[in-house]
Parts: structure tokens; C-alpha cells; sequence
């Protein structure tokens, strides 16, 4: 199969699964899972924070990080279509009772900071209070500027907010800028990133901050459930993904600009704008039925989401001719002439 919905579809490969096998294992409620310490310790020193905590998703890393900001009527400030907003289940306003506070999201996947000024809330007993600032990099596969996030940094400073990054793809960022990630994870005072997307563990993601934070979210991530106990087989595969599958994202950002440039060559797909900044390119069909095209490729072994907007994601388990096998079963759905 060759299945481009998403990066979370990757599968542990033998020396992962070996190294999960392996792995030295204790009760992690009581603190005592050697493997998912490590992982723990291993995640904040890239990350250059105090510390982190290993978690079951990034849905679950993103509720911690806010209900550790935010008590009971504050309110964050998040884009309208970010994950910690829209694909969460509502989680923050269900079990944390604090108020969203969305705003669009540019082009470019930043907020636009004057906006999120002006939403800032009066210290009045009318309003929710205004704790804290979301971003997400990647968004929907694009790489937020440097400047911008140093401005945004400077933005929550001045506001006295609270600074939370969704990183799910934080490692797909620094590796196109060709930095360090603690460059982008320092500006903020809490990074979600997920391990079980282009880094191939098979679950898991790990919110990391300073220690006083991460103390918080440990108390509310054993409330919500999340409280683990021989984690570190788990663990075992986040720590073989981080030492190994960090640098060769860069091969994903290069299958998805070949995608791209071979997809820009076929009339019947547009390719949408930001395509191909990471490991996604976005396309749509203009003039041809998208659940007809699915069906059809999915009799040749390929996988695709059907929709207006079509996200393609190239990822650990999606090779060169892969891309070559998919260009040309897309090209055999069109009718010739
Ligand atoms: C996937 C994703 C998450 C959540 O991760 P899950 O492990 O699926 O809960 C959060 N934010 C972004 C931007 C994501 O892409």
C-alpha cells in the first residue's frame, strides 16, 4: 500500500520494534520506568527545556499544556482552524472550562499579532481572563518565520500570556530551516511535539517545559487517565525515533517537492498554494469527482483522503518510486486527449 493520508500511518520498523522488545521497563506512575525517564530527559535536553513529560497523544500533550496555563474561565488565544481549536474535541472547554478565544489564521499559517492584541481581554469581571497564546508549526505542512515567532514571543512578553506551541511537526520545521529545534522550542514556555507522526513511533507524543509546568501537567495528565505504567515500551520506540528519524525528514520535504513539481505538470490537478513547504502537498480537482479518483487509486494499492482540498503526505514509509507509482496511476485516471 502506499498511503499518503498522513504521516501517523507509519509502522515501527524491525531495530524500533527490537529496541521497544528490549526495553527496561518500571511502574512510570511511580516514577520508576527507567526508559521512559530517559525519554524524558532525552526530549528536554533537545528540546532545551527543564523538563517533559511523555504522553498517549498530542490531542492529550496540547489538553496539559493548556490546563496547565489556564485555570477554570481564563481563555487562550488560538487560530481558527488549529488543531488545539478545531480537532480536539472541544477538550479545553469540556474538561478544562476554558474559554477558546479563535482568530484566523493568515496564509502563511501565523496569526496575525495586532488581532490578537486587540482580543486580549480588560481585566473586568465581564470577560474571561486572557492567559495564554497557541501557535502551531508546522501548519498544514508550512514553516512559520523565524522573525515572526521572535515577534509573537515578544507579543506574549508584553501581554503577560502564557506561550504554547503546538509542535506536532517541530522536528519537519528545524530540519527545512536547517537549524537546531531548541531555536524555535526556546521562544515558547511550553512545545507539544508528536512522536508518532513523520518520526515513526508508533504512539505518543511528549510536552515539554519548565519543571514547575510539566509538575502541573503530571498532576492533570493522571486526572485525565493518562497516568501509564510500563510505558517504556513505548518509550523505548520515541527514543529510537529521535535518535533516528529526525534528520532524514529532510528526505519527506524532498519526495514532496518532487510531488509537487510532478503533480504541476498535470492539467486536470491544481495544485494549492503553500504545497510542498515540508511534507505535504495540497491539490484539488477542479473539473473531476474526488471520491471517484480515490476509489480508482485505491484499486492500485494507494491511499488517499477524498475531499474539496486534498492533503497528500509524504512520510518515513512513502519512498522515491513510491512517488514515481503514484504520479503515473494519477495520470492513468485521466482520460487521454
Ligand atoms: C496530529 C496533530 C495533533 C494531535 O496528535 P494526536 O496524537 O493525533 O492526538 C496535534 N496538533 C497537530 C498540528 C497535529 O497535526
Amino acid at each position: 500500500m502506499i498511503d499518503l493520508r498522513s504521516d501517523t500511518v507509519t509502522r515501527p520498523n524491525d531495530a524500533m520494534r527490537k529496541a521497544m522488545a528490549e526495553a527496561e521497563v518500571g511502574d512510570d506512575v511511580y516514577g520508576e520506568d527507567p526508559t521512559v525517564n530517559r525519554l524524558e530527559s532525552l526530549a528536554s535536553e533537545m528540546m532545551g527545556t527543564e523538563s517533559a513529560i511523555f504522553v498517549s497523544s498530542g490531542t492529550q500533550s496540547n489538553l496539559l499544556a493548556l490546563m496547565s496555563h489556564c485555570r477554570r474561565g481564563d481563555e487562550y488565544i488560538v487560530g481558527q482552524d488549529a488543531h488545539t481549536y478545531k480537532y480536539e474535541g472541544g477538550g479545553a472547554a469540556v474538561l478544562g472550562s476554558i474559554q477558546p478565544q479563535p482568530l484566523d489564521v493568515e496564509g502563511d499559517g501565523t496569526i496575525d499579532l495586532k488581532k490578537a492584541e486587540e482580543v486580549i481581554k480588560p481585566d473586568d469581571y465581564h470577560f474571561a481572563q486572557t492567559k495564554l497564546f497557541c501557535l502551531e508549526n508546522t501548519k498544514s505542512g508550512r514553516v512559520l518565520p523565524m522573525n515572526y515567532l521572535f515577534a509573537a514571543k515578544e507579543f506574549a512578553d508584553r501581554a503577560n500570556l502564557g506561550f504554547h506551541l503546538d509542535g506536532a511537526r517541530i522536528f519537519n520545521a528545524a530540519v527545512k530551516l536547517g537549524i537546531d529545534v531548541k531555536e524555535i522550542s526556546s521562544l515558547f514556555d511550553s512545545v507539544s511535539v508528536c512522536l508518532s507522526k513523520g518520526l515513526g513511533a508508533p504512539v505518543g507524543s511528549v510536552l515539554c517545559g519548565s519543571k514547575d509546568l510539566i509538575g502541573q501537567a503530571r498532576r492533570w495528565r493522571k486526572v485525565l487517565g493518562g497516568g501509564m505504567r510500563q510505558a517504556g515500551i513505548l518509550a523505548a520506540g520515541a527514543i529510537y525515533a529521535l535518535q533516528n528519524n529526525v534528520e532524514r525528514l529532510s528526505d519527506d520535504h524532498y519526495h514532496a517537492a518532487r510531488l509537487r513539481e510532478a503533480l504541476l505538470d498535470i492539467d486536470e490537478i491544481k495544485v494549492e498554494p503553500g504545497s510542498a513547504d515540508t511534507n505535504m502537498v495540497f491539490i484539488s480537482l477542479p473539473a473531476h469527482s474526488p471520491q471517484e479518483l480515490a476509489k480508482f487509486l485505491q484499486q492500485k494499492g494507494i491511499l488517499i483522503y477524498p475531499g474539496k482540498s486534498m492533503r497528500l503526505v509524504t512520510h518515513l514509509d512513502i519512498s522515491g518510486s513510491d512517488i514515481t507509482d503514484f504520479v503515473e496511476a494519477l495520470k492513468s485516471f485521466f482520460p487521454v486527449g
